[in-house]
C-alpha cells in the first residue's frame, strides 16, 4: 500500500455551497474568491467547477490569474490587490483581468498607461480594515479620476472589506457599512462589500456583488454557531491511515519531548501524517481525529510525518484503518481552534506533498 494521505475534494460539495450563496444573496452577482490556490484546494479544479456558476472569480495577484487563464478559464478575474507594477496593467487588459485600484500609485499607473482596451476597475475604500483602500474622504476624487480616464471602463465598482463580520457582537461591521454608504453616497455604480461572513450574517452588505471565499469550501467563518452556515458541506477531507499500534503502560511516554504520559494502560495508534503533510504541529494532545469515523484524541507531539493517537477507547482499531484529520464529520475550524489558528490557514498551507484527489461526488 502506498502512503495513503489524500486531501479529497468534493466538487459536489463545492457546487452545493455555491448554491447556498445564491440562496442567501439572490439579488447579488457572485464573485468566487479562489486566491492562494483556492485556499489550498487547487485553484484550477475549483475554478473549472465554479466558473459556470458564478459571475466572476477573484485572486490576489496577476500570477494567480494567469494560471487560471492558461488553464482555459474564461470568466472575468479580479486582482484583489491590484497591480504590483506598472506593466501589469497592459497584461491585465490583454487577458481581461479586472483590477483593484486601492491607492494613488495604482491610479497614476492607470492614468498614464496605453492599453489595448479599458479595464474594469474596482475602487477600494478603506472603511476600517486599515490595510488597503483609499480614505473615504478621497473616494469621490478617485472615482472622478477613474471616470475621466479612457483606461477605465464606465462600470466602476465601489468596494470595501470587513474586519469583524465574523463577530455578530461587534459593532464594527455596521460602522463600516455606514462609512461605506456615506463615502459613495453621490457616486453611481455597483457596490461590493460582503466576504463569506457578510454573505452569511449581514444581508445589508450584499449590494450588487458578493465576494465569498471560505464558505465556498464548506466552512463557517463565524466565531459562533450560525444557522445559515449549518448547511455548508466541507469540500476538503484530509485522510490518512493507521500504520502501527502498540500498548503503552502507565507512566510510559509517547513522542518527541516525552510530553504525553499514559495515566492508564493505553493503546496508541500511529498515523502517517504530520506537519510535513499539512497537519498543524501546534495541535496539542486532545485534538480530535476520526478513526473509522469515531473520535479519538492526539497523544503526544505532532511529528513531521506522523501523529500518535490514543485509541484505548476504540478497541477494534487495526492497521490500515482510515483516519480523517478534518472534513467530513470533523470541521477544520474545530481542529484549527485546538491548534490556535483558523481553518483558512490549515487548508491554505496544505503542501504539494499531500495529493489532492478530486471526486465528482
Ligand atoms: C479573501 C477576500 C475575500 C473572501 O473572504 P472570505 O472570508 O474567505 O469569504 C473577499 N474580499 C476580499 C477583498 C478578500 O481579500
Amino acid at each position: 500500500m502506498a502512503r495513503p494521505n489524500q486531501a479529497r475534494l468534493s466538487l459536489q460539495a463545492l457546487r452545493h455551497n455555491m448554491e447556498v450563496v445564491r440562496q442567501l444573496a439572490p439579488r447579488s452577482k457572485v464573485m468566487a474568491v479562489v486566491k492562494a490556490n483556492a485556499y489550498g484546494h487547487g485553484a484550477l479544479a475549483v475554478a473549472q467547477t465554479l466558473a459556470p456558476l458564478v459571475d466572476a472569480l477573484a485572486v490576489a495577484c496577476i500570477e494567480e490569474a494567469q494560471v487560471l487563464r492558461d488553464g482555459g478559464i474564461e470568466a472575468p478575474i479580479l486582482l484583489l490587490e491590484g497591480a504590483f507594477e506598472e506593466t501589469e496593467l497592459a497584461a491585465a487588459a490583454a487577458r481581461d483581468f479586472w483590477v483593484t485600484i486601492d491607492n494613488e500609485r495604482q491610479l497614476q499607473w492607470l492614468e498614464r498607461a496605453r492599453l489595448p482596451r479599458p479595464l474594469c476597475c474596482w475602487l477600494k475604500i478603506d472603511t476600517g480594515m486599515r490595510r488597503l483602500g483609499v480614505d473615504p474622504a478621497q473616494a469621490a476624487l478617485f472615482y472622478q479620476r477613474l471616470t475621466a480616464s479612457a483606461n477605465a471602463r464606465d462600470d466602476i465598482v465601489l468596494s470595501t472589506h470587513f474586519a469583524s463580520a465574523d463577530d455578530l457582537d461587534s459593532d464594527q461591521t455596521s460602522a463600516q457599512l455606514e462609512q461605506f454608504e456615506a463615502s459613495c453616497a453621490d457616486l453611481p455604480g455597483p457596490r461590493s462589500a460582503a466576504n463569506s461572513a457578510g454573505v452569511l450574517a449581514w444581508p445589508a452588505s450584499h449590494y450588487d456583488w458578493v465576494r465569498p471565499g471560505y464558505m465556498l469550501y464548506g466552512n463557517s467563518p463565524m466565531i459562533s454557531d450560525h444557522p445559515a452556515a449549518r448547511t455548508l458541506r466541507p469540500v476538503m477531507t484530509l485522510v490518512s491511515a493507521v500504520i502501527s499500534l502498540r500498548d503503552v503502560a502507565v507512566g510510559e511516554t509517547v513522542g518527541y519531548g516525552a510530553t504525553w504520559t499514559a495515566s492508564r494502560p493505553s493503546r496508541i495508534a500511529t498515523v502517517c501524517i504530520g506537519y510535513g503533510d499539512g497537519y498543524p504541529r501546534l495541535a496539542p494532545a486532545g485534538t480530535p481525529v476520526l478513526v473509522n469515523g469515531r473520535r479519538a484524541p492526539l497523544a503526544g507531539r505532532v511529528s513531521m510525518d506522523m501523529i500518535t493517537v490514543d485509541v484505548t477507547e476504540l478497541p477494534g482499531t487495526s492497521i490500515g484503518d482510515e483516519v480523517i484529520l478534518w472534513g467530513d464529520g470533523l470541521p477544520v475550524a474545530e481542529v484549527a481552534r485546538h491548534a490556535g489558528t483558523i481553518g483558512y490557514e490549515l487548508t491554505t498551507r496544505m503542501p504539494a506533498r499531500t495529493p489532492r484527489v478530486v471526486a465528482d461526488s
